[in-house]
């Protein structure tokens, strides 16, 4: 490279000399991001034109090594602007983030298609036996080699060059769905005019409505948002039916609603792309492509699974859907339970039959208590540390640094949590990272990032979570304690870059801490007088986490199993995906009171770049794992059991994807686990026979 210091008036290009190199976020502004773009781009072809063309024959160091080396600015530039798009973006952002996507899209494929590149690698691929690599070496390898087996490399010049059309107009389509939801949740909002609009809400309910009113200037009223946070609990608490309906509807209607912004020829057009790919490559269906490169495999694994568990779960929810028009019938109401009564109604059958109630619960819960459990926790497990950095801006004032130290005191990497929604954020909750962990150009440290949507408390008090909430930020932080102990080489296997399936594991294991009374007890502390949780709210709340499963389970097992129907089409034409939706509902026998947890015009996990396309079964087949993993530490009577915890660092969060997941899991535990363990922590392995 050259020795030209960067002098430019580009923040994006300068190298970043503050603490630890956290990007310069102050200073960046979206007129920034193309000129950045354009700089990477180029000097990532020249790095790779210099690998594919080089003399010399292929080695593992002059090729697989040099590509793991090359392309740092586009890196950090795409970290940067990955972040931002997310969870800070407006109007200049959106649009270059819909002139880069198609780019960036173009430049991928230029290096995934490109014939000698590939020759290359496939040399080095055939010999791997006698290159003598280390395992990490070994699977890095085989990762590159299947990255562009997969993407088309070795197909003809035909395929490869409608390879790269396919993938340039995907790329396009994934950014104008979730444009489009965000366009849907920014428009909307449910203004409570009156008291009587309030009624039934609790405090905390109207501090966060006020909360989100004077975040889109509408000061003194209160606001309900399409954020999952500002919603669900609009729906348990609020007396007023038809308001429910209201938001309800328009909740479940984002991305189709017609006009501008609907999303329904674009699913179409992605199907029909994704099918065509996997066609291209030789597979029977998108699915059985994605699959391929899974733990599960088939999409008949999938679905054995899905239908094992969604049997036990429908039951459970009718029983529970009787049970709530019981009660709607002895009030004295007469309706029929609809969907946006669900919630509502199942909360008074959990005050009822668990004697507990959201609005007792929820002042125990405050943020960064909550906060500090999951630091705490990862401190009886990994000896980790964290301090607070006031010092460290980042790309909104909401955002909190913290350094993270490794038991002997050295520097582990830092945390950024930017817990609160407001409207220039996606909806959801995820992990990310501005830099991963390596050992190739040096012991370069972590930068991880959490994005959450908690509504904030309002005036000066404190942000106060629900227990599903809480929960939500132990998994995303044990995401991101699968970024910050990363202990690998190579950036093709740092972190959380393993396969889909793997992925929700260090994740959802972290959940089981918070439901512990070790944690509990000291952590969820009432807001107002100080006090720890009483034991016997404790009991209670921890027996009750098997409530409302059933609904959970469907809601979620329908999204997957739907999943799996749109991408085993073997081709996509005139699709109708609410006829599709409905039919495949019908299929499974929906209950007509329960909607997807996300319906297909919002789901952005299958459209929005795709990362859960055919693998939002992910999370169940993690669940698998994770249940299983957690008996491990009950198995020795102690939570945090040092050895257990020992092993689980090696062999899951320091492990990243250097080794195949079923070794690593086998490494752990000494076995792979069955689904019995999943059944019973949701309380669905006793269920009767389905009663209708
Ligand atoms: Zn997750």
């Amino acid at each position: 490279m050259n020795d030209q210091p960067t002098t430019t008036d580009n923040p994006l290009l300068e190298d970043w000399r503050g603490p630890f190199g956290v990007p310069p976020f102050g200073r960046v502004t979206a007129e920034h991001f193309m000129p950045a773009y354009d700089r990477a781009f180029a000097e990532h072809d020249a790095e790779i034109a210099a690998i594919a063309g080089a003399a010399a024959a292929p080695t593992f160091q002059n090729t697989i090594e040099a590509m793991e080396r090359a392309g740092r600015t586009l890196d950090r530039v795409g970290s940067v602007f990955g972040v931002l798009a997310g969870a800070h973006t407006n109007d200049a952002l959106l649009a270059v983030e819909r002139e880069i996507s198609p780019r960036r899209a173009r430049h991928w494929n230029g290096i995934l298609l490109n014939e000698p590149l590939f020759r290359r690698i496939d040399a080095l691929w055939q010999r791997r036996d006698t290159l003598d690599l280390n395992a990490e070496q070994a699977r890095v390898l085989e990762r590159y080699y299947l990255m562009f087996k997969r993407a088309g490399a070795a197909l003809d010049a035909n395929a490869r060059k409608r390879l790269a059309e396919i993938g340039e107009r995907l790329a396009t389509l994934g950014t104008t769905f979730s444009q489009n939801v965000l366009a849907d949740e920014q428009a909307y909002a449910l203004v409570l005019e009156s008291e009587d609009d309030l009624a039934g809400l609790p405090d905390f309910v109207r501090q966060a409505a006020r909360a989100a009113a004077t975040e889109r200037g509408l000061a003194g009223k209160h606001a309900i948002t399409l954020s999952r946070s500002s919603v669900e609990p609009f729906l348990q608490f609020s007396g007023r039916r038809e308001l429910r309906e209201k938001i309800f509807r328009a909740w479940i209607a984002r991305g189709d609603g017609g006009g501008k912004t609907d999303n329904k020829a674009i699913i179409a057009e992605i199907l029909a792309l994704r099918a065509e790919r996997a066609r291209l490559l030789g597979y029977d269906s998108f699915s059985h492509y994605r699959l391929d490169d899974a733990m599960a495999k088939t999409p008949q694994a999938v679905r054995d699974l899905l239908e094992r568990v969604w049997k036990p779960a429908r039951s459970r929810a009718l029983a529970d859907r009787d049970a709530m028009q019981a009660l709607i019938q002895e009030e004295g109401g007469n309706f029929k339970l609809a969907g946006w009564d669900w919630r509502y109604y199942a909360e008074k059958l959990r005050k009822r039959q668990c004697d507990i109630d959201e609005s007792e619960i929820k002042p125990y819960f405050q943020l960064h208590h909550i906060v500090e459990a999951a630091f705490y926790t990862a401190y009886k497990l990994f000896g980790l540390s964290f301090e607070r950095r006031s010092d460290i801006a980042g790309w909104h004032p909401d955002v909190e640094a913290w350094e993270v130290r490794s038991a002997d005191g050295s520097h582990c990497g830092l945390f950024f949590g930017d817990y609160f929604a407001r409207s220039s954020k996606r909806s959801g909750a995820w992990m990310t990272s501005l830099r991963d962990q390596e050992k190739l150009a040096g012991d370069i440290r972590p930068l991880i990032v959490n994005v959450m949507n908690f509504s904030k408390g309002g005036n000066g008090e404190p942000t106060l979570l629900s227990f599903d909430d809480a929960r939500t930020l132990f998994h995303e932080f044990g995401h991101a304690l699968h970024g910050l102990l990363s202990d690998v080489t190579y950036p093709m296997v740092a972190g959380t870059s393993v396969l889909t399936d793997w992925v929700e594991l260090p994740s959802q294991l972290y959940e089981h801490w918070l439901e512990r009374p070790e944690i509990l007890s000291r952590f969820a502390v009432h807001y107002r007088t100080g006090r720890a949780i009483p034991d016997d709210l404790m009991k209670r709340l921890i027996a009750a986490r098997t409530f409302n499963q059933g609904f959970a389970t469907v809601e979620y097992v329908a999204c997957a199993l739907l999943d799996l129907e749109l991408h085993l089409m073997p081709s996509v034409e005139r699709f109708d995906v609410n006829a599709f939706e409905e039919m495949a509902l019908a299929r499974i026998g929906m209950p007509a009171e329960i909607a997807m947890r996300h319906r297909p015009t919002q789901f952005a996990h299958l459209f929005s770049g795709g990362g859960y396309a055919s693998a939002y079964y992910s999370y169940m087949w993690s669940e698998v794992l994770d249940a299983d993993a957690f008996a491990a530490f009950e198995e020795t009577g102690n939570i945090f059991d040092p050895a257990t915890a020992k092993s689980l660092h090696d062999y899951v969060y320091a492990a990243g994807g250097a080794r195949d997941p079923e070794a690593l899991y086998t490494a752990f535990r000494g076995r792979l686990p069955t689904p019995d363990a999943l059944l019973k922590r949701r309380g669905l392995s006793d269920t009767p026979a389905a009663a209708g």
